[in-house]
């Protein structure tokens, strides 16, 4: 089966984060940063229903996809560019072409840098999204949670009360 498109963001920021996701332990809800990011979707694009539709591919949600040029909307509140964020796109590209459309792009959009970056899935990409794939099967089905990144690039993360408890 596939991850989700979640999972391949958060292998890509930590294999922690993946892995008590993946073992349906949450921390979401109460997280500000996750509600905020909610939020940025919900109001972004009031336009929304006329242009974009939600589609689900093989499990995981694209919420703003123009099927009328074939691009991918993506919104991140965050206020930097990260490799996650370039990931699960191409995962979404990644998806659409399995499911038989070709040629799709990506556009990630940063309302806080007033930034988008432009994404896209060459053929040579593949092999590197079917690792991903692979590699996040392995972790997820490992018994032991694996240990935490450093400190420093938790701050925003909805379980970082969780991995930190001992020490707050
Ligand atoms: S708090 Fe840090 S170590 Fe724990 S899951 Fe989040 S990113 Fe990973």
């Amino acid at each position: 089966m596939l991850p989700t498109a979640t999972l391949i963001n958060y292998y890509h920021l930590c294999h922690r984060k993946m892995w008590l996701h993946a073992n349906h332990i949450r921390m979401e809800h109460t997280s500000e940063a996750v509600a905020e990011g909610k939020q940025l979707h919900e109001h972004a694009y009031p336009q929304r229903a006329e242009r974009y539709r939600e589609i689900i591919l093989d499990g995981s949600k694209i919420d703003f996809y123009d099927p009328y040029d074939k691009v991918v909307h993506e919104i991140k509140k965050s206020d930097k560019l990260e490799h996650s964020h370039i990931a699960q796109v191409q995962f979404y590209l990644y998806l659409l072409r399995k499911n038989g459309v070709d040629g799709a792009t990506g556009l990630i959009e940063y309302p806080k840098l007033r930034q988008t970056e432009t994404v896209q899935l060459t053929d040579e990409d593949i092999p590197m999204v079917e690792s991903w794939i692979r590699d996040i099967e392995r972790i997820v089905e490992r018994e032991q949670c694996p240990g935490r990144i450093a400190k420093s690039k938790c701050r925003s993360c909805s379980y970082f009360d969780f991995c930190y408890v001992e020490e707050e």
